[in-house]
């Protein structure tokens, strides 16, 4: 698209912003321009403020100061109706001015808390901010992007879905790593890993258990850490699923995608960047530090095995080498 469509089309999602609601053309067109076009949402959300609009909630992505410290004072009236989805629009745009005023209502909260299920600083994760007790602010997700694409070649800098020797102590499964990547790569300089970053699973177990946990190293030697059994341990991956998951030809994309790539509205894999999320946002918690982790990495099953439901997130803490793994469908 040349720079003249993008800016029909924002024209037009603005034209008809009361109908992004019904997930139809206007909410695909913002998807792909967010994801695919790294638009800034400035009007956009200004043009859906105008009309009462806050979902979706990204939107207000790049909402102006403006329309901010509108949406803060509605927020600051006890009575407020829509203090849920405000949060969510306001935890979008995340500068320091939201930051700070997430801070006070944690601290003292106003009446419409008890309608909501968790604390502001729950809801600034959906933006991909964490600040914690003394109030210091980190970000959840790394700003460089990369995607990976079919193609032969020598690059192998990512390869997704190698088939181990291993089997799975609890259901027999042949393991995977379902990503390894070379960290010495100038590409993933961002992630700060000296070495090669070996990510095993069981295939078939990851979908039955609510997070996993793996130790590794930066010598391409990784550890799952099996815990409880997951809740059904019977097989279901088959030989050829396995044969098709390793003999994909997925390769890194050589250039830096949007960081907003994965809600573009195609499957992808992405590794950094922000994921499109099936459920609500989750952020794991180390299990060594206590520090919540940052987003590495989103595999859409379907991209491995076509038919597969599903999409696997990867999280990491890279101060204590731990990686969380955990899986979410419709
Ligand atoms: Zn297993
Ligand atoms: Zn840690």
């Amino acid at each position: 698209m040349s720079s003249e469509e993008v800016e029909d089309m924002v024209e037009s999602i603005i034209s008809n912003i009361e109908t992004i609601g019904e997930w139809d053309q206007v909410y695909q067109d913002f998807n792909g321009l967010l994801g695919y076009h790294d638009i800034n949402t400035a009007r956009i959300a200004q043009a859906a403020f105008d009309k009462g609009i806050f979902y979706p909630a990204t939107l207000y992505r790049d909402a102006s100061p403006e329309v901010r410290d509108q949406l803060l004072a509605r927020l600051f009236d006890p009575a407020c109706e829509e203090a849920g989805h405000l949060l969510l629009c306001l935890a979008q745009q995340g500068d320091e001015v939201i930051q700070e005023a997430f801070l006070r209502l944690e601290r003292n909260p106003l009446s419409w808390r008890s309608k909501l299920y968790v604390n502001p600083s729950v809801y600034a994760h959906h933006g991909g901010g964490h600040f914690d007790e003394q109030g210091n602010c980190s970000s959840l997700y790394f700003k460089r992007c990369f995607t990976m694409l079919p193609g032969v070649g020598v690059d192998q800098a990512a390869k997704a879905g190698q088939l181990l020797e291993q089997h799975c102590p609890h259901c027999g499964c042949q393991l995977i790593d379902v990503l390894r990547l070379d960290g010495l790569d100038d590409r993933f300089s961002f992630l700060a890993v000296e070495g090669v970053l070996a990510i095993p699973i069981c295939p078939n177990c990851i979908t039955f258990t609510e997070e996993t946990f793996i130790r590794y190293g930066v010598d391409g030697r990784s550890e799952i850490v099996f815990g409880e059994p997951p809740f059904d341990t019977e097989n279901y991956c088959t030989e050829t699923d396995l044969l098709e998951m390793s003999q994909n030809q997925l390769t890194l994309s050589t250039e830096a995608v949007p960081k907003y790539y994965a809600s573009g509205g195609d499957e992808v894999i992405t590794i950094g960047g922000w994921p499109e999320w099936v459920q609500d946002a989750h952020f794991a918690t180390c299990p060594d530090c206590s520090q919540t982790m940052k987003f590495l990495a989103a595999i859409p099953w379907n991209v491995l095995m076509d038919g597969s439901e599903g999409t696997l997130y990867i999280e990491i803490c890279t101060d204590c080498r731990t990686l969380c793994l955990f899986h979410q469908q419709t």
